[in-house]
């Protein structure tokens, strides 16, 4: 039944009760809280304490609301695409790349902080369909951040994991995801 619920979904785009739940809509923009695309981090200067990072975010960070720590929070594809990446890596856990075509311009999307053992073992995924399950906070799957998604889009079809740049004019090889997202999913 939420398979044919998520497709009404996703072909109804607008208006639709199950991506408007919060405990199932990964995009909601209220989960915007901590870093922005372009937000500069360091420690000691971030909105994340402990911060581990230096440099100007790529990504948007979408944040797990209190009563999902102890809950699976799954993340939906922002793209038709096949995985290019899935694998552990440093600072994120678990770390799965889509590559896909949006408006026509190769792109890679990097979804981080991911439990892996989660993702379906498929290599194509159409837009809105899911692609696994955060990780547990502070863990293994999370490279021991919070429990969060770090969503990046990259341009073109290489791929790359940065998280952060450390000069602000290399975000111009990257989009910032809420412009995707807005549009396409909320
Ligand atoms: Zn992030």
């Amino acid at each position: 039944m939420k398979k044919i619920i998520t497709l009404i979904c996703v072909f109804a785009l607008a208006g639709c009760t199950l991506y408007q739940d919060h405990q199932l809509n990964i995009y909601n923009p209220e989960r915007i809280t901590k870093k922005e695309f372009g937000t500069y981090v360091e420690p000691g200067n971030s909105p994340v304490e402990p911060e581990v990072f230096i440099g100007y975010h790529t990504a948007i960070d979408f944040e797990t609301f209190e009563d999902e720590q102890d809950v699976e929070v799954p993340v939906y594809a922002i793209c038709n695409g096949p995985l290019v990446v899935n694998r552990w890596a440093q600072g994120y856990g678990g770390v799965i790349v889509q590559s896909c075509k949006i408006n026509g311009m190769d792109v890679t999307v990097v979804y981080g902080h991911l439990d892996l053992s989660s993702v379906p073992l498929k290599d194509n995924f159409k837009f809105g369909e899911f692609l696994g399950y955060l990780g547990d906070a502070y863990s293994y799957e999370t490279d021991n951040e919070r429990k969060h998604l770090h969503l990046g889009i990259h341009k073109g079809s290489e791929i790359n994991l940065l998280g952060y740049v450390q000069d602000p004019t290399e975000l111009e090889n990257w989009i910032n995801p809420w412009e995707i997202v807005n549009l396409t999913i909320n």
